[in-house]
C-alpha cells in the first residue's frame, strides 16, 4: 500500500467523521471564529463567540462596534488587538465589494483584509463543502512527521499534500490532520503508544 493511502486509511479509522470543532451558523460566523483561532483554541473560540454572536452575529452588528469594544469582547482569545483590527477591516471590506455576503471564490475571500489563504481554505471547505487542505500548524507538523513534506512553508506543504492525496479527499483530510495533530500527535509530547503510523513517522519526537 502506497503511504499516501496508508496515511488516509489510518485517518479514516481514527477520525471517521471528522467535524470542524468551531461552532457558528454563518459562513460570516465561521470567517470571524477561524480569524480568532489563531494561536487560540477552538473551545475558548466557542465561549467568546457564543456570547459575541447573541447580539452581534452579523457584519453590519459587529462594524457598530468600535475597535475597543470589539477587543473587549475578544479579548481571552489573545492577540486581541490585532484580531479585532483583522475582523473590523474583514467586516469592512465584505459589505463594500460584497454586499456583505461571503463569497466562495478563493480568490474573492483572500481579497478581504486579514483572510489569508488558511482562513480561505477552512471556510472553503467546512462551508461551502469544496475542497482543499487548510495548512495550519497542526496540519504541517503532523505533514513534516509523516514525512509527507520537508518544510516548514504552509503554501509548500499544502501544494506538496494536493499532488499526494486524491482531490475529493481535502477536505476530510485538513479536518483529520487538524484532530490527529491536536489529540494524538501532540507537539510536544505526541501520544506515539497510540498512533497507527509509527513505522511511518520520522519525527525526532517519536517514542514508545
Ligand atoms: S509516532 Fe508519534 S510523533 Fe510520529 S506521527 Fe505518530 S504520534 Fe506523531
Amino acid at each position: 500500500m502506497l503511504i499516501a493511502e496508508k496515511i488516509k486509511t489510518g485517518l479514516d479509522k481514527l477520525f471517521p467523521n471528522p467535524r470542524c470543532e468551531l461552532k457558528y451558523k454563518t459562513a460570516y460566523q465561521l470567517l470571524v471564529a477561524v480569524i480568532l483561532s489563531a494561536q487560540c483554541t477552538d473551545k475558548r473560540v466557542n465561549i467568546v463567540t457564543e456570547k459575541l454572536f447573541e447580539k452581534y452575529d452579523a457584519p453590519e452588528k459587529i462594524l457598530s462596534l468600535t475597535q475597543e469594544q470589539l477587543e473587549d469582547k475578544i479579548r481571552s482569545c489573545g492577540f486581541y488587538h490585532n484580531k479585532a483590527k483583522n475582523i473590523l477591516s474583514m467586516t469592512k471590506d465584505l459589505i463594500e465589494k460584497f454586499n456583505g455576503e461571503v463569497p466562495s471564490d478563493e480568490k474573492d475571500l483572500q481579497s478581504l483584509a486579514g483572510v489569508g489563504r488558511k482562513t480561505a481554505n477552512v471556510v472553503i471547505g467546512e462551508f461551502f463543502k469544496g475542497q482543499a487542505i487548510a495548512v495550519d500548524t497542526h496540519v504541517l507538523r503532523v505533514s513534516n512527521r509523516l514525512g509527507l513534506v520537508k518544510t516548514e512553508n504552509p503554501l509548500k506543504c499544502e501544494i506538496q499534500l494536493n499532488k499526494i492525496f486524491d482531490k475529493k479527499d481535502w477536505a476530510t483530510l485538513h479536518l483529520q490532520m487538524v484532530l490527529f495533530g491536536r489529540y494524538i500527535c501532540k507537539s510536544q509530547k505526541p501520544i506515539c503508544e497510540n498512533c497507527p503510523f509509527f513505522e511511518i513517522c520520522v519525527s525526532d519526537k517519536k517514542h514508545k
